[in-house]
């Protein structure tokens, strides 16, 4: 009865959008996250297709000659982008999309004024968030360095979200955006064109 709907999901590094969005797929099963393509290094741990497609510039920047993308950026030296056509078969299923990227990224899915629906997640601290980035132990004291000295530019972009999380107690932020979720799938605008005057015959 309701229609596919795009969630922007997008934070500064290290603020644990990564960990929230997965649990949200974990839990729900309308909801899909899209790999990102990106031509930074896979992560100790990182699966290729699963966590991003990883592919060399050269290839990147081809798909985005081509207009392979819904949006692209670079971010923190490397290049991320969102195939458009994932968008288009997880929405022609009925389910819904869960984009993780960043405030350039948002901007561009605004633009194309597809009823996205967007969140902005917050770590409870500065201090906190340079802890994460350094317990994450995935990236050099020079990368964190750069990550953190983003963080404030990207926080400032926080108003041109819907929704705002602060990830404090991880379980909390998941029930809220979970609750985010559910009121937005109860929406008019959310229901299927022409589902209830079929159902109700008028
Ligand atoms: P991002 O995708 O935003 O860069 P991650 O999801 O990789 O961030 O999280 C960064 C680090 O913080 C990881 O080590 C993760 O396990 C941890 N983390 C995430 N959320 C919380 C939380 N609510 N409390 C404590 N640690 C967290
Ligand atoms: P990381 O390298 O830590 O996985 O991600 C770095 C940043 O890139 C994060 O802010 C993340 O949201 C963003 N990002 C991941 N995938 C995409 C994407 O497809 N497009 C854009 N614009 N940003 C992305």
């Amino acid at each position: 009865m309701s229609k596919g709907t795009v969630f922007v999901v997008s934070a500064p590094s290290g603020a644990g959008k990564t960990t929230l969005c997965r649990e949200l797929v974990a839990r729900d099963s309308r909801l899909r996250h899209l790999v990102s393509h990106t031509t930074r290094p896979p992560r100790p741990g990182e699966v290729g297709g699963r966590d991003y497609t990883f592919l060399p510039e050269e290839r990147f920047r081809a798909m985005a000659e081509d207009g392979e993308f819904a949006e692209w950026a670079l971010v923190h030296g490397n290049y991320y982008g969102t195939a458009l056509s994932r968008i288009h078969e997880v929405l022609a299923s009925g389910d819904d999309v869960l984009m993780d990227i960043d405030v350039q990224g948002a901007r561009q899915i605004r633009g194309k004024n597809i009823g996205a629906i967007f969140i902005f997640v917050l770590p409870p601290s500065m201090g906190i968030l340079e802890n994460r980035l350094k317990s994450r132990a995935s990236d050099d004291e020079r990368t964190i360095q750069r990550r953190i000295g983003k963080a404030r530019g990207e926080i400032a972009c926080y108003r041109e979200y819907d929704y705002l999380l602060v990830n404090d107690v991880l379980e909390t932020c998941i029930e809220q955006a979970r609750a985010i979720l559910t009121s937005v799938r109860l929406r008019i605008a959310a229901v299927e064109p022409g589902w209830v005057e079929r159902t109700f015959d008028i």
